[in-house]
């Protein structure tokens, strides 16, 4: 499946981001929540890929999981922090012959307590991996995007500036960090059109899953909690675990109103290997024909 296609021919394209489980009970689990989401039929689910290949066979199992024995339309993802070239190619290797179509390549970072030596030929950039890859392999390939800025970016401009690179080498779509603002997301692409970025850009949602979480991945990933958010956050219960998931998803839902509003190409759920909050949303907006 060749995510270009959904992307030219179904508006909203519908797709979930997964990680591959991390020990049997996780792998338990986890087939039953695709199997939850599955019967949502969304367009496409993804399956990310570990920083300097800590999860490379986790990660082509699952995706052999979701195409092979699921029959989901699937996109595999490598980060290529620290691996050398015969590395990705062998990662590649392996996933195309599986049958996969759709690579969505990012460099990943450097994992917190991590002890490998990066390979000396490893990619400083995504774009640079993406040129390798373009000139060996057939895959259509994605790349990501950040509304707010990446967090090691000089500024918002040259981060779009490098977003082109990525374009410019052969990513054909872009999957955007999640933000809880909508107007970063719409200010980003006026700025990624202006700058001569055409192809998709998809808005990433993250519902609240917990208030833990969401404090310490907003530092992480760079998107803002804006005021209502974080007031919301400041007044639940945080063990209240109903509650704090209600406060996401409708929250979410209300994102996702105003995104469709605006005709975007497609929402892109960061599910954290969870069924609960991103049906609920679905739902929510099924309810009221937004899908
Ligand atoms: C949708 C999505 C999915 C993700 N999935 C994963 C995953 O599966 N595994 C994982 O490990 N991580 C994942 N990440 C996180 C990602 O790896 C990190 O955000 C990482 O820090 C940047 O990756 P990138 O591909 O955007 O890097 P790059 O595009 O290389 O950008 C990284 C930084 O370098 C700057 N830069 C880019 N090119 C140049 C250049 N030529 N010269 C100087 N500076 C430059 C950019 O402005 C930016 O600040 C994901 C992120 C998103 C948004």
């Amino acid at each position: 499946m060749r995510v270009t296609r959904l992307y030219e021919n179904k508006k909203p394209v519908i797709s979930m981001e997964f990680f591959p489980p991390r020990n049997d009970e996780a792998t338990q689990t986890f087939s039953k929540t695709i199997d939850e989401l599955a019967g949502l039929k969304p367009d496409y689910m993804s399956i990310t890929f570990g920083a300097g290949g800590s999860t490379r066979d986790g990660s082509y199992q699952t995706v052999n999981e979701l195409m092979v024995v699921k029959k989901q339309p699937t996109v595999a993802y490598i980060a290529g922090y620290g691996l050398g070239p015969e590395e990705i190619t062998d990662v590649l290797d392996k996933y195309q012959s599986l049958g996969v179509k759709t690579i969505f390549v990012i460099r990943g970072d450097k994992p917190r307590e991590d002890k490998l030596t990066p390979h000396p030929q490893s990619f400083a950039h995504a774009s640079e991996m993406i040129a390798f890859i373009k000139q060996r392999y057939d895959f259509t390939l994605g790349c990501a995007g950040y509304p707010e800025g990446h967090v090691e970016a000089i500024s918002l401009e040259k981060d779009i500036e490098y977003l082109k690179c990525k374009v410019d080498n052969g990513a054909e779509y872009v999957v955007a960090q999640y933000f809880y603002d909508n107007a970063f997301f719409f200010d980003y692409v006026e700025k990624c059109r202006a700058a001569g970025v055409s192809v998709p850009i998809i808005p990433g949602i993250m519902p609240v899953y917990t208030v833990k979480m969401t404090k310490m991945l907003s530092n992480v990933c760079g998107s803002s909690i804006p005021v209502n958010l974080q007031n919301s956050l400041d007044a639940v219960d945080a063990d209240n675990k109903g509650a704090v998931l209600k406060l996401g998803i409708d929250f979410a839902t209300e994102q996702c109103r105003g995104l469709l509003k605006e005709g975007v190409a497609g929402l892109h759920f960061y599910t954290m290997d969870r069924s609960y909050s991103t049906t609920e949303i679905l739902n929510n907006l099924k309810a009221e024909k937004l899908l």
